[in-house]
């Protein structure tokens, strides 16, 4: 086969985004004194989220987000965590909470989830918030969801009427992918653990979302001739490689467009929590 897909450069993308973020938040530090702030917390020292906040935290300081790092031991009680976040909700100078998951075995994350003020979500993982993408009057949207549509509208897609496939389901990527896609007006099908025919599922797909944490999970010749493809999936191959949840080689002959990992829907992530710290920055002022 001689076509090969489009690649979805999530890098440059996201680089537009932090651009406009960027502006947005120069404009906020001049008209009301100080900067967008973005409060950032980790328990315990979780090799993979000390990465991820590490780099959320350089890109509020290249964007004029002020960050304000929480670093708490893996032994914090629920009574300590809870306490700070309700000095971060009362806080003015901070505008966003982000609660880096996954919390230490101990803690419930629904419930320190949701102690946080649904206009400081910038996660979008409230059920408030989960509630209202829903009710089809999104506020603060899940980052790495809208990370997606936003790749999506950058590349001029039309998603209006796509027949689309979600594999995944879980809280923060697969559920309200599909609310998005619903949103964005295509027909969705969600795939899980009790899928019975999941190759059959994304045979039928015009646009495929992977969200499964599992390599090549999702296979080439599954994927419809022109499809787009978005893998959201971060594997560590044997090798050590990064790699998706999509069997990238066999899939870029038959797809129309289809997101490389890295330099995808990773750093399209990021950029949309920059985003959503200025929407909730703009709302609260
Ligand atoms: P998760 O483990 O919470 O959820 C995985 C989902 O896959 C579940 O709903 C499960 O039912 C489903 N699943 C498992 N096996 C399946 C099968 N055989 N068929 C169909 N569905 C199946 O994972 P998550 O937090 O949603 O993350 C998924 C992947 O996305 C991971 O690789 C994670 O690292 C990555 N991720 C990337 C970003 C990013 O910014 N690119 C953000 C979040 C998560």
């Amino acid at each position: 086969m001689s076509r090969t897909a489009t690649l979805l450069d999530g890098k440059a993308v996201a680089a537009k985004v932090r651009g406009e973020v960027k502006t947005r938040a120069a404009a906020f530090t001049t008209k009301h004194g100080r900067a967008p702030g973005l409060a950032v917390v980790q328990v315990g020292s979780d090799p993979a989220s000390s990465v991820y906040v590490r780099n959320k935290r350089k890109a509020c300081d290249e964007t004029g987000i002020r960050s304000f790092a929480h670093d708490l031991p893996s032994t914090v009680g629920r009574a300590e965590l809870l306490g700070l976040v309700a000095k971060l909700n009362a806080d003015d100078a901070v505008d966003g909470i982000l609660m880096q998951l996954p919390l230490p075995a101990g803690l419930d994350a629904n419930e320190i989830m949701d102690a946080i003020d649904p206009r400081k979500d910038v996660d979008g993982f409230h059920p408030h918030n989960t509630g209202l993408l829903a009710q089809k009057r999104p506020r603060l949207r899940p980052c790495t969801p809208y990370g997606v549509i936003r790749l999506a509208a950058e590349y001029g897609m039309k998603l209006r009427g796509l027949r689309a496939t979600v594999v995944g389901a879980s809280n923060i990527v697969g559920r309200p992918m599909a609310l998005e896609l619903l949103l964005a007006g295509c027909t969705v099908t969600v795939c899980h653990t009790g899928t019975r025919d999941l190759a059959a599922e994304v045979e039928r797909a015009e646009l495929v979302v992977a969200a499964v944490g599992r390599p090549g999970m999702v296979r080439g010749e599954w994927i419809r001739p022109g499809a787009a493809v978005f893998d959201v999936g971060i594997n560590r191959s044997d090798s050590g490689k990064l790699v998706g949840d999509v069997d990238f080689e066999a899939a870029l002959p038959r797809a129309g467009a289809i997101t490389p990992v890295p330099g995808g829907i990773g750093p399209m992530t990021i950029a949309m929590l920059l985003s959503n710290t200025l929407d909730a920055a703009e709302a609260r002022a």
